[in-house]
Formats: structure tokens, C-alpha cells, sequence
């Protein structure tokens, strides 16, 4: 007995010094890695100059990289070395929250890899070659008197034909529409040098000899964004390449950009199932509808064209082209106050969101979207981002704010600001992790904007009305068929006309909408994924937290620890989540 009892008091001694030893390790090899991070994003900054800028910080301001063959080889270099330098770590003893890092920045680097030799977008994509939105964000920062910023823009300018000569030189065999939206963006950009910056010349106090160098400057540069539209305009490209990614690259595209514990092809189906079960909701709030909306109108047969007259029948309760603004801006501090009231998760007042028009340089891909100020700009402005109606004809319009209705406009504002993409990156950046804040996983991101909305009206906005709830499902149809939508048109040869039919007649949207998507995924890639697949993840992890904890569950809980993270894939934060 005695024995036994000495053995079980070993046992527990060794146990005990065991695991302190481990913690020792874990808390050196944490150390460690965090030393390792902060050098690694010294290091970032020194190759991508811009993207520092864009994250607020300013060391490499004046600093503009030439996008050549050099360079494309101080980025690889980079990503292998530290590729390398990753190699040192035992991943199984960092923490949680350094585990997610590592995986993150390997992640990141290994998409760097595959991005130069074999996604080749910097020869094909010529819209890659841009100056003037990140000459904008110097114009417009205020970490600087405005007489600084001017003058380091002026050293920045320096570089600008340099940076468009490399740009002509890369490009092969160009898409027409990466051209013809390469000729829009810095087009619509190359104001910030011909009348923003020389608006603010008048503003600063420096001798007219030094105005007229400056002024100089701004116009050379302006030149060299008109001649590069210029060159392109007159591009003889006899064997354009498609825009179509295929298969093989669009598959390694989802796993880096997504991140998801799910495949492509595994997303492509759930979302094609989602897109029935919508559709057999949708069909009994219609149904139900029906005499309020149509009267005694004869019911058609065909459940869609039903659905359809109901929902056009509901969009013509609409903003106005001049209130459109307007109108959000009153929306924002109800949706406050209604997520106070419901404690669904805590929204910091001390942090401004300024509604204003999208800048030129942003004109062209989507209608509404946030700028947050990045990790090192914690008390700058976020700004919503509203497009303009104001060139636009009155049908172009009115097509636009039947599509953008008086629910539709309430569950956008969810998505874009709150409790969506606004409360998410306020929460991002008080995140520890500098890698998860300037990394951020777009599925996480655009999942949570899309969650938010079930989430706001499974918590009784809108007050439970079928008509919120069958333009909620219709919304939900949107990000539902523009997984189905990227997929099938990179991968599946779907035509213009088999897209249109999928928008307008299955997702029931309106010309313009359409339109505007069918140039969207010609443009882009992968990225029309990130909402369904995100938000599925979210929301099946939620059902499973729901399951697991039964009576414990916490929903303000579970919303601001999942935000805690940062912009982590999700399948990392339901590890950190305890998963
Ligand atoms: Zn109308
Ligand atoms: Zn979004």
C-alpha cells in the first residue's frame, strides 16, 4: 500500500516537471517566433513599399517599385528565405495563436511562389499597374502636415514612368476585358494628380519656384497614366488570352486565397443544394404574399416567374438617386442600436464611420464597400464607400435602387458596416497578431459580413416580416450564385447568356445587377467564393458551438471571441475556439 502510494507521488512529480518543462519550451520557442514575426514584417515592408503605405506604415513612402524582372526575383527570393527561416520552428510548440500565424505567413508565401510562375497575372492582367490610388491615400492620410505629404508624393513621382515602362514590357497577350479595365481605373485615377494634388498645392505654404517644380511633377506623372492607357488602347493584341482561369490554376487559386477545410468543387455543390432549399423557401413566402402584393392576379405556374412577380412587386418601395446616401447614413445608428438592445455583440462608440462617394480610383467593381485604417492606424477614419448615380440615365438608376430596395438597402448596410465588414475590422485591429491583420483571410471576412445578416434577422430585425425575410433569402441567393456563378464561368465554360439566365431569372436580379457581375467575375477570380463559402463555415461552426455547449451558450460570447482572432481562416479559429 505504502509502495503504491510512493509510486502514484512519483508519478504525479514527474508529471508535474514534465509540464513545466514543456511550458518553458513553448514560452521560449513563442518568444522566439514572435522576434521572428516582427523581423519578417520589417523585412515585408522593404520589398512591398506600397502595401506598407496602405497598412499606415510610412518609413517607405517615398519609396515607388518598378515591377520588373528584378524584382520579381527579390520576391521570390524573399518568400523562399523565409520559407526557410519558417523551417526552424517546431510548429507543435507554438501556441494556438502563433500556430495560426506560422500557417498564415507560410501560406502567404507560398501563393507569392505560385503567383509568379504560374499564375503569371503580372503578364496577362495589365489593371495590376496602377499608381493613383496609392498616390490618393498619401494626398489624403493626415498622419503628416500636408506640406510633407506633398513632397514625398513628389519623390514617389519620380518613379512613375520607370514603374510604366516595366508595366508595358510585362504584359502578353493581355485579356480585353483586364485591358479595358486597366484603361477605366487609371483613367478614372489620374485626376488625383491633374486636380487633387494641384488643388492642394494652393493650400501649402512654399515659394512659387517650388510650386512650379511641383506642378511639374504632378503633370509628368499624369502623363505617363495617360500615355500607359494610351499604349494599351493601341495594343496589338491578335491572340488575347482568355479570361477563363481553367481548372488546375483555379483550384490552387481557392486553396491559397480561401483557405477553406472544403475544396472547390465541394463548395460548388453545397452551393448549387443551398441554392434549391432557398428557392422552395422563397416560393412559400411568396405564395403566401401573393394577394397582398398581386391581388387577384392569376397565379403563375412556374414557381420562380412567381417568386419573381412578388419580389419586383416588393423593389419598387425604393431611396432616391440623391437620398441614397442619405438614407444609409440614418440607418447606421439603428442597426446600433438595435444589436444594444438585443446584446448581440459589443460595438465601440469611440470609432467613427464616415459615409462618403467612392473615390474615382475605386469606380468600377462593386457599389458600396468599407476602408478600414490598417494595424498601425488605429485612430484613422473607416470610411463607407458609396457609389454615385450622378452620370447616370433614370432607368440605369432606377434599375439600380430597385435592386438596392428599401430591405435590400437595410441588409447591405448590415453587411458593409454593422454589425458586418465595419465592426469585424474594428475588432481586427485590436487584434495581437500583426500577421492576422495584414494577411486577413477574405473568406472569414466576407463570411462574417454574410452571416451577420442571418444572424440580425434570426435575432428579430425586420420584426419577422415575410417580406424582409424573402429579400433576405434572395440577398443570400446572390452570394449562393456567385459561388456557383465564379466556378462555372473559370471552370466550366459558362456563357454570358447561361450566367444571365443563372442572375436574373434564378437569383432574381435586375439587369444592371447582373451586368455588373457578369464584368465582375471576367475580372476577377476566386473571390466571388469567399461569401458562401465563409459564411458556411461560420454558420455550420456556430450550429455545432450551439450543440456542444447546449444551455451554456453565449451568442454575444461566441461573436466576440470568434472576432477576437483577427481575419484568421476560419478552420484556424475553430481551433483557437477550442475545436
Ligand atoms: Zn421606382
Ligand atoms: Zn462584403
Amino acid at each position: 500500500m505504502k509502495k503504491l502510494f510512493s509510486l502514484l507521488a512519483f508519478a504525479c512529480i514527474a508529471f508535474a516537471c514534465n509540464s513545466k518543462q514543456a511550458t518553458n519550451n513553448t514560452s521560449n520557442s513563442d518568444a522566439k517566433f514572435d522576434a521572428y514575426k516582427k523581423q519578417f514584417v520589417e523585412n515585408l515592408w522593404k520589398v512591398y513599399p506600397g502595401w506598407a503605405s496602405s497598412q499606415g506604415y510610412h518609413k517607405y513612402d517615398t519609396a515607388l517599385i518598378v515591377p520588373n524582372e528584378a524584382e520579381r526575383i527579390v520576391e521570390l527570393n524573399f518568400a523562399k528565405a523565409n520559407l526557410d527561416s519558417l523551417k526552424q520552428f517546431n510548429l507543435n510548440s507554438l501556441s494556438s495563436n502563433n500556430k495560426t500565424d506560422y500557417r498564415m505567413i507560410e501560406n502567404q508565401l507560398n501563393s507569392t511562389i505560385w503567383s509568379i510562375n504560374e499564375m503569371k497575372s503580372w503578364e496577362w492582367n495589365p489593371s495590376e499597374y496602377n499608381v493613383c490610388g496609392s498616390f490618393s491615400e498619401l494626398l489624403n492620410g493626415n498622419y503628416l502636415p500636408l506640406m510633407q505629404r506633398m513632397n514625398d508624393m513628389c519623390i514617389k513621382m519620380r518613379n512613375i514612368a520607370a514603374y510604366y515602362e516595366a508595366a508595358k514590357a510585362n504584359i502578353k497577350n493581355p485579356t480585353i476585358e483586364h485591358t479595358q479595365l486597366a484603361i477605366d481605373q487609371n483613367l478614372g485615377g489620374v485626376s488625383v494628380f491633374e486636380t487633387d494634388f494641384m488643388d492642394s498645392l494652393k493650400k501649402i505654404n512654399v515659394s512659387d519656384g517650388q510650386k512650379q517644380l511641383m506642378a511639374e511633377t504632378a503633370k509628368a506623372a499624369a502623363k505617363a497614366v495617360k500615355d500607359y492607357a494610351d499604349f494599351l488602347k493601341k495594343l496589338d493584341n491578335k491572340t488575347p488570352r482568355s479570361f477563363r482561369l481553367g481548372k488546375e490554376l483555379y483550384a490552387k487559386k481557392f486553396d491559397f486565397d480561401i483557405q477553406s477545410s472544403y475544396t472547390a468543387d465541394e463548395m460548388y455543390q453545397k452551393a448549387i443544394d443551398h441554392k434549391k432549399e432557398l428557392h422552395q423557401k422563397m416560393f412559400e413566402l411568396s405564395n403566401q404574399l401573393w394577394n397582398k402584393y398581386m391581388g387577384s392576379a392569376a397565379k403563375p405556374t412556374d414557381t420562380l416567374k412567381l417568386i419573381r412577380q412578388v419580389i419586383d412587386k416588393i423593389s419598387l418601395t425604393h431611396t432616391s438617386p440623391d437620398s441614397f446616401q442619405t438614407t444609409i447614413e440614418h440607418q447606421l445608428p439603428e442597426l446600433v442600436k438595435f444589436i444594444n438592445d438585443k446584446n448581440l455583440i459589443y460595438i465601440d462608440p469611440k470609432k467613427p464611420l464616415v459615409v462618403r462617394k467612392e473615390p474615382a480610383y475605386m469606380a468600377g467593381v462593386a457599389g458600396a464597400s468599407i476602408s478600414a485604417p490598417g494595424p498601425y492606424d488605429k485612430n484613422g477614419n473607416t470610411y463607407y464607400n458609396v457609389g454615385s448615380m450622378k452620370n447616370w440615365d433614370a432607368a440605369k438608376a432606377e434599375s439600380y435602387l430597385r435592386e438596392y430596395n428599401k430591405y435590400i438597402l437595410q441588409i447591405l448596410d448590415i453587411h458593409e458596416a454593422i454589425p458586418g465588414h465595419y465592426t469585424q475590422l474594428v475588432y481586427s485591429n485590436q487584434s495581437p497578431s500583426i500577421i492576422k491583420a495584414l494577411f486577413g483571410n477574405n473568406a472569414m471576412i466576407e463570411g462574417w459580413a454574410v452571416y451577420g445578416e442571418r444572424m440580425m434577422l434570426e435575432s428579430g430585425y425586420g420584426n419577422n416580416e415575410p417580406e424582409m425575410w424573402l429579400m433576405y433569402y434572395k440577398w443570400n441567393l446572390r452570394s449562393t450564385c456567385n459561388t456557383i456563378l465564379d466556378n462555372s464561368v473559370h471552370t466550366r465554360n459558362m456563357t454570358k447568356e447561361q450566367a444571365m439566365h443563372l442572375l436574373m431569372d434564378e437569383a432574381f436580379q435586375q439587369k444592371t445587377e447582373a451586368e455588373g457581375k457578369w464584368r465582375r467575375v471576367s475580372v476577377t477570380q476566386v473571390q466571388l467564393c469567399c461569401y458562401f463559402t465563409g459564411f458556411t463555415e461560420i454558420y455550420e461552426f456556430r450550429e455545432a458551438q450551439k450543440k456542444k455547449l447546449g444551455d451554456k451558450f453565449d451568442l454575444k460570447k461566441f461573436h466576440e471571441q470568434f472576432l477576437s482572432y483577427g481575419s484568421a481562416p476560419v478552420k484556424y479559429i475553430k481551433e483557437l475556439m477550442g475545436n
